[in-house]
């Protein structure tokens, strides 16, 4: 039987973590499935092996297996590993941070069809309020193997709703050419009225 997968996206701050970690929690907790969670190796918030929420409150970090972004085929030896010494099926895999991960349409896929339900958390856009990475090409699979997406909501210090993702560096926003991947800078959810984004060709 093929798995089913939940998708959560949303902007910076908008608690997509959490939201996974409290999932995988209830599974484990009520359904008393095994679930693994994967970080990648682009994800540099928490510790090495942790996945972890920028919120403070609530449910804030869990172990988690790290694998190379660029590889994410290198966790199904793991899973059979896991499978062996459990002597049952890994039930769950959570994925944080999907966006980082090449490949992330067939590697769900694939987990899908081999039957493991997927939680997949990540950033719908980039700084630059582009597509990031496959998050947005996942939205196919929950039509075609069932699940739910969940928008997970952020606000802008204004009180409106933010869809974007304001990319500070120094404080400033960041320039439409910068890289997309650069550890240590900073981010604000903000509504399109303050969603600034210098250099914009379009
Ligand atoms: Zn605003």
């Amino acid at each position: 039987m093929q798995g089913k997968i939940e998708l959560m996206m949303g902007p910076m701050r908008s608690n997509k973590t959490a939201e996974l970690l409290r999932r995988c929690e209830m599974r484990r907790q009520y359904a008393s499935q095994y679930v693994m969670v994967l970080k990648p190796s682009d994800d540099t918030k928490g510790g090495p092996g942790i996945v972890e929420s920028r919120n403070p409150n609530g449910h804030s970090k869990m172990h988690a297996l790290e694998f190379n972004s660029t590889n994410p085929w290198e966790v199904l030896a793991a899973i059979e590993q896991k499978e062996q010494e459990i002597g049952k099926r890994v039930e769950c895999l959570a994925i944080d941070e999907g966006q980082f991960v090449t490949d992330l349409f067939q590697f769900t896929r694939s987990l899908l069809d081999a039957g493991h339900d997927v939680l997949v958390a990540g950033l719908d856009r980039d700084f630059r309020a582009m597509p990031f990475g496959e998050m947005l090409n996942l939205s196919w699979l929950v039509n075609a193997y069932g699940g739910s997406i969940t928008e997970c909501m952020a606000y802008c210090s204004c009180g409106a709703r933010a869809l974007y993702s304001q990319r500070l560096i120094d404080g400033k926003p960041a320039h439409y050419d910068c890289p997309i991947k650069v550890p240590g800078d900073a981010y604000e959810p903000r509504c399109a009225e303050h969603f600034v984004l210098p250099g914009r060709p379009h």
